[in-house]
């Protein structure tokens, strides 16, 4: 069980440029920790699992002015309670859990922030549009999604690469995005990149990471 902060969160933060927005993944980090992080200045939590989500939400009700972020694979039958629980979805990964949330979202009357998880290369052990031609296949379609927010692209990069392959899929993310937004489509922004975890998050930096995904960096080996 993780109980303390491993890493100052200044020294990370500060290692950081202003612009890039640090989120602490605390999947499996107690609420007690959480709230350490938070005296240190952490507002935004990433989440992976709704119900584990949930009962931290409870406990640190009182630190109203956290956002928090869902990562994880998110199932449909949790999809309105991700809405509910999560200002942020990074991780929509599919069509059809686009339109499955943009139904739900118009019926609670919320308008989630999203980022559209796509693969560059090949993973058989990470969910997201298969490619980036799928993903482009689908604009039109997440186009009419006019209840999310979709503000950009969020990858993993496959297990096993070395650093210049890492940072090639962090740069091809970053022109995918571009290509769409040139695509001036309505209701699709592509301003952030969600992409960096503790291993890669300086290469993600590097090729333009808006926003970085820290957990074992910051509360050490889960
Ligand atoms: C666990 C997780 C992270 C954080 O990973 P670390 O290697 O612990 O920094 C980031 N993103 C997602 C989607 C995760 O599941």
């Amino acid at each position: 069980m993780i109980s303390s902060i491993s890493v100052p969160i200044a020294t990370i933060r500060a290692s950081l440029p202003a612009s890039v927005r640090l989120i602490a993944v605390t999947k499996q980090v107690p609420a007690s920790v959480m709230r350490s992080a938070y005296a240190a200045g952490i507002r935004d939590f990433g989440e992976n699992r709704i119900q584990e989500a949930a009962s931290k939400q409870t406990e640190l009700q009182d630190l109203s002015d956290i956002t928090w972020h869902f990562i994880g694979n998110l199932q449909a039958n949790k999809a309105k309670k991700a809405l509910e629980q999560f200002r942020w979805i990074h991780s929509v990964d599919n069509l059809k859990l686009a339109q499955r949330l943009n139904q739900l979202a118009q019926q609670l009357g919320v308008h989630p922030l999203v980022c559209l998880q796509v693969k560059i290369l090949p993973d058989p052990n990470k969910s997201g549009w298969s490619d980036p031609q799928q993903l482009l296949a689908d604009l039109p379609a997440l186009n009419q999604c006019k209840d999310l927010q979709i503000q950009g692209l969020m990858t993993i990069p496959p297990l096993g690469l070395d650093d210049a392959e890492i940072l090639n899929v962090f740069n091809r993310t970053r022109e995918l995005a571009k290509e769409i937004q040139e695509q001036n489509w309505s209701n699709i922004q592509m301003q952030h990149l969600s992409m960096g975890m503790s291993s890669d998050y300086q290469l993600a930096v590097q090729a333009g990471a808006t926003m970085v995904r820290l957990g074992t960096i910051l509360f050490g080996n889960r």
